[in-house]
């Protein structure tokens, strides 16, 4: 229940040095102003993405956005794990738990995000729960507030119905365009969204097919 959750006041009221001490430490020791989150995963689950991104993207801090409680402890515990195994590496990775229906500007500033990553979110397939899904139009436009214009949105699913409902409402929301096929087959971040995640791993393993739809946050007119 969400009166549970602690829900930040603003994206300065979260503690962002305790998710990333030794980036902020580094970027205050070279009198750098403090780093700010670009990558986002909503609904981490175990984390798999987020720690790939912080590997391939090291100068981006990456942060996982979790519902579940014991899930987001299982990624925290993750990432330290890494840093201890790899010093100097996966500094830039951490994780909340929030619910990312409700709270993602509470994190973010306008603007902020250069990639958005929503990977196997729950299909909530009956029609009276389909408010429920993570992609739909009165979010897109939030979502679309806190990226960069030129900014991509990730997304991909192994039930069709939510692929299809997904790029539906993409392709109707004017603050958003379709990346054309050939860019997302050159993006490194594209060829993560299936060997990146548990779900993913599983769904290739078994050979599923999955939906993928990525999107640019347009350049403001
Ligand atoms: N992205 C991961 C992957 O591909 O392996 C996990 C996929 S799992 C099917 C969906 C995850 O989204 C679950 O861990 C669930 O707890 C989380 N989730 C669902 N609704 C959420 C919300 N509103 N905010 C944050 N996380 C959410």
């Amino acid at each position: 229940n969400d009166q549970f959750f602690d829900v930040p006041l603003s994206p300065k009221h979260v503690n962002w040095a305790e998710i990333y001490p030794e980036a902020y430490a580094a970027a205050a020791a070279a009198g750098q102003p403090p780093p700010l989150v670009r990558f986002a995963d909503v609904g981490c689950g175990f984390g798999g993405l987020t720690v790939k991104l912080a590997e391939n993207f090291p100068g981006k801090l990456v942060v996982g956005m979790e519902l579940r409680d014991k899930v987001t402890e299982y990624v925290k515990a993750r990432v330290i794990a890494l840093r201890l195994q790899s010093p100097g590496s996966y500094h830039n990775a951490g994780v909340v738990r929030t619910n990312a229906m409700k709270c993602l500007p509470n994190y973010f500033a306008k603007g902020q995000l250069e990639k958005l990553f929503f990977l196997f979110a729950d299909p909530h397939f009956k029609a009276a729960n389909h408010r429920r899904r993570i992609i739909q139009t009165t979010l897109l436009a939030e979502y679309a507030f806190i990226m960069a214009p030129g900014g991509i949105l990730y997304t991909i699913t192994d039930v069709e119905e939510l692929g299809i409902w997904m790029k539906e409402k993409l392709d109707a929301h004017p603050l958003f365009e379709a990346v054309p096929e050939v860019e997302v087959e050159r993006d490194p971040a594209a060829a993560l969204l299936l060997q990146g995640t548990e779900e993913g791993q599983k769904v290739a393993r078994n050979g599923g097919k999955t939906w993928r739809a990525v999107y640019r946050r347009i350049q403001d007119t």
